[in-house]
């Protein structure tokens, strides 16, 4: 079994012991899946120790969030970490990382205002910041960030770059249900009904990018894409189409063919559960700007 650290101090006192190897580090909040087993996995062919860290974060929580009632199952996912070669599984308190008196938060200010940073204020500010917090802890070599989780990733990656981390922040491919959903530790509180309706979300963005690839117009493309989820049943939050990795609205594109890397995301709720997805034009362009992106 992987060892367990409770404390901050403890996961400072295991990191001392590991000084001269690689580290690779997985942030997650347990309730692991599929995806999340991905991420290790690749990981544990990339470093000599690897520590997965399951915080259920406060900070990136809204008051009108799933806090209290998101999936908690330490049992299973500490089979998982074992399964996946886990070395070291960080699970502190809210009350480790955030003790009475916590007053310091980081913020980046370019990405984080648009797509799921405009609906959720102060959710950016509370992943950016218990990031910091973790890789200080950890001091890892690099660390995966799923692509389903897009925003989240080049929000990251900029900020590692801004303040000079030192630790290569890498992205993983969104794994999918064999119909199309992302998986999601949310995708527990589907009903059956939704459950069936969900992957529309994923068949909508391919649509929308096989559109836009071909040269279709973005504006259109996009308010169509929108209406078939609505449609279905859907309330989508936002459809947007935005620039990589500095998030802008695209000019009106020469036509078909490779351009600027683009991301065309969504947020839709079905009933009260709010699903996200994204599908991201021409990747390996964000390889020639130093972003890099696991196939
Ligand atoms: P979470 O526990 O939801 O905060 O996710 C922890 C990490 O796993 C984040 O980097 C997520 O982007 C990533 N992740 C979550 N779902 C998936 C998925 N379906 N495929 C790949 N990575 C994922």
């Amino acid at each position: 079994m992987p060892k367990v650290l409770h404390t901050t101090a403890e996961m400072r006192a295991w990191r001392n012991g590991v000084s001269h190897v690689s580290v690779g580090f997985v942030p997650t909040m347990g309730a692991l899946h599929a995806g999340h087993a991905d991420l290790l996995r690749r990981m544990r062919r990339e470093c000599d120790q690897l520590v997965l860290s399951i915080f259920v974060n406060p900070a990136q929580f809204g008051p009108q969030e799933d806090l209290t009632k998101y999936p908690r199952t330490l049992e299973s996912d500490m089979e998982a970490a074992r399964e996946c070669g886990v070395d070291a599984v960080f699970f502190p308190t809210p009350e480790q990382m955030y003790p009475p008196g916590y007053s310091t938060y980081v913020e980046e200010q370019a990405l984080t205002p648009r797509l799921c940073g405009e609906f959720r204020p102060g959710h950016f500010r509370g992943v950016t910041t218990v990031v910091l917090k973790l890789f200080n802890l950890v001091r890892p070599h690099a660390a995966y960030f799923g692509l389903k989780d897009a925003q989240q990733f080049f929000v990251l990656h900029k900020r590692a770059r801004d303040l000079d981390l030192g630790v290569s922040v890498e992205g993983v491919p969104t794994v999918r249900e064999a119909d199309g959903l992302a998986l999601s530790s949310r995708n527990v509180y589907l009903s059956g009904q939704e459950r069936a309706i969900a992957p529309a979300i994923y068949e909508t963005l391919q649509g929308a990018a096989r559109h836009i690839e071909s040269g279709a117009p973005v504006p259109a493309t996009l308010a169509e894409s929108r209406a078939r989820l609505e449609l279905q049943g859907f309330k989508v939050q936002y459809l947007e189409c935005l620039s990589l990795p500095d998030f802008q609205t695209p000019q009106p594109g020469p036509g078909p063919g490779p351009g600027k890397p683009l991301l065309i995301a969504t947020a839709a709720y079905l009933g009260a559960t709010r699903l996200i997805d994204n599908i991201i034009l021409w990747p390996e362009r964000l390889e020639e700007l130093g972003i890099k992106i696991h196939r």
